[in-house]
């Protein structure tokens, strides 16, 4: 017997009615690359994102259509979210930050023929554009005065686009497995591949990113969203925010620590989301400018941080200069990417502030909808006792069953299985605490050393900016950890000093058999540490030092 309720597709574009009807004056606060300021609502992100479809039919895009974005975190870029999907066209935010060559591959790989692109692109767009056969036009994201020199066939201007469109449009009443954005990974090796994510996944995800033991996202809340829009789609968080009506703060290219700053205090941002860089740079400029802080004008609760591991240090830091909680997530673009969270639970109600900062190194619980296990190198189930390592298996509804075009096969087992490439433990109270990458773990005389946690416990030592752990080839032993560290300027420990710091803190079979400094570390374009252009460079480094 079927159950006699309603079944409403879940369509991105109920998201932005939702936040147009009832949270219509909740502002959206977005700085340009020069700096400058604009305001708006969701009510006028809502009426404009209409235009935006009018104006997509009138550019002859069809249904189904892939449409590229070249933009950092503003205004028209989260209309382009709302106005491309919620006309059942497909939003495919590119990284900007990608090598060129790697951008071409992507925007040609997805089919795209119209590329919205912010002016500060001009230079990629006009050097992209005779490589990219299939883009018939390329809209600059600005008004008429601000259209950039850019010679490319049939250059088009946003704000004309969208004055030309008419306001009325009734968005379709898509089938919600139909596909509403793509996103290619980031990786490391081989070609990128594409994620394409459905309304009913966005939608879904959205639930999950705002309840309580997530991000608890609200109608109070102000979020700064440091993370890039183009990557895994600003973690759901335009999604969410419209859900529930929160209030974003876009910061667009300034990521610096005291442009981040001012947007905290300034706009009462209650919630802010990047990567661990990001914040390892803002606290260090707290820390050196005491005097630019007034904990009494902050209405800042919690960040939230994901994309590679938060170090203990971010997390203290957050805790005794701001009196912030870190929330510390993990996922990834073919995750949507929010799986796991690390809240704490009734049981921690009394937790000391050690056992609570301990908690929050770990990656954190899986968020219902979606659900993980640990598998052994056999396949075999692993245990959640906490101490088993193995590969972190995932599925749920907001987790892919195969890449954009079939790209890379059949990725998921018969059950909807599919391979992180994370490796983990997981604890008894369900916490994940990420150990490595399947492909970065050091195989140290047939057991495995976690090349994060030690990563983890050098960025503590307090001349360390950050540091980076790589497997090196041994003559004995196959593989040994060597740590590459770059320090904070005016420090100089020695190679013993920072040996001795954390010889009581590892076992003694794990400890570095050499330490590098350098200039600075190598990362991609999503912030991630870049290992095989580290190992590349210090290959054979053993053999010449050990
Ligand atoms: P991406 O698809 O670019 O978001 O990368 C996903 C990968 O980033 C994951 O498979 C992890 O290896 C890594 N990652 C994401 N979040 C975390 C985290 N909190 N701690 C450690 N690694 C993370």
């Amino acid at each position: 017997m079927f159950g006699l309720m309603q079944q409403r597709p879940l369509l991105i574009s109920s998201l932005i009615d939702y936040a147009a009807t009832w949270h219509g004056d909740r502002e959206i606060v977005s700085r340009d690359p020069e700096g400058a300021f604009h305001r708006t609502t969701w009510a006028s992100v809502a009426a404009r994102a209409k235009r935006v479809a009018n104006a997509l039919e009138a550019i002859g895009v069809e249904p189904g259509e892939r449409v590229a974005t070249l933009a950092w975190n503003g205004y028209r870029h989260l209309e382009l979210y709302y106005g491309v999907s919620g006309a059942g066209r497909v939003l495919h935010t590119v990284n900007p930050r990608l090598f060129p060559d790697q951008v071409r591959y992507i925007v040609h790989h997805a089919e795209n023929g119209i590329v919205f692109f912010d002016p500060v692109f001009a230079p990629l767009v006009e050097q992209l554009a005779p490589h990219l056969p299939l883009v018939r036009g390329w809209v600059a994201l600005c008004d008429r005065t601000a259209m950039p020199a850019v010679k490319v066939d049939n250059l088009l201007c946003y704000e004309d686009l969208l004055a030309a469109a008419s306001p009325d449009y009734d968005w379709p009443l898509l089938d919600e497995n139909a596909a509403a954005s793509l996103c290619y990974t980031s990786g490391t090796t081989g070609n990128p591949k594409g994620v394409l994510y459905s309304h009913r996944s966005t939608v879904l995800h959205a639930f999950c990113t705002c309840a309580a033991d997530c991000l608890g996202l609200s109608a109070r809340d102000t979020i700064l969203v440091v993370v890039p829009l183009f990557h895994a789609n600003g973690w759901g968080v335009p999604y969410a925010a419209a859900m529930c009506g929160a209030s974003l703060v876009l910061p667009g290219p300034k990521l610096d620590p005291e442009s981040i700053h001012m947007l905290i205090e300034q706009e009462g941002v209650t919630q802010a989301g990047g990567i661990p860089t990001i914040w390892l740079n803002y606290l260090a400029w707290l820390e050196n400018n005491p005097s630019r802080l007034d904990r009494s004008r902050l209405r800042l609760k919690h960040v939230f941080s994901g994309g590679t591991a938060a170090p203990r240090a971010t997390i203290e830091k957050f805790r005794d200069l701001l009196g912030v909680f870190l929330l510390h997530a993990w996922g990834m673009t073919e995750t949507s990417p929010i799986v796991t969270i690390a809240s704490p639970l009734e049981k921690h109600a009394d937790a000391t502030r050690e056992q609570l900062v301990t908690l929050q190194l770990k990656q954190g619980r899986e968020m219902y909808g979606v659900e993980l296990k640990l598998v052994g190198p056999d396949g075999q189930d692993l245990p959640h006792d906490g101490k088993a390592v193995g590969e972190l298996k995932v599925r749920g509804n907001w987790v892919i069953s195969g890449y954009f075009k079939g790209e890379g096969g059949q990725v998921v087992d018969k059950d909807g299985w599919f391979g992180t490439g994370d490796v983990a433990t997981i604890n008894p109270d369900g916490y994940v605490q990420l150990t490595d990458r399947l492909k970065d773990v050091i195989k140290s005389g047939g057991e495995w050393i976690s090349s994060i946690e030690i990563e983890n416990l050098a960025v503590s030592h307090p001349d360390i900016f950050e540091a980076a752990v790589i497997a090196i080839e041994h003559p004995v032993w196959a593989e040994r950890p060597l740590l590459i560290v770059q320090l904070k300027p005016g420090h100089e420990p020695g190679k013993q000093d920072i040996l001795d710091f954390l010889s009581d803190k590892i076992a003694k079979w794990w400890m570095p058999d050499d330490v590098v400094f350098v200039d600075s570390l190598p990362h991609t374009a999503t912030g991630k540490l870049l290992k095989t252009e580290l190992r590349e460079r210090f290959h054979g480094h053993l053999a010449v030092h050990g």
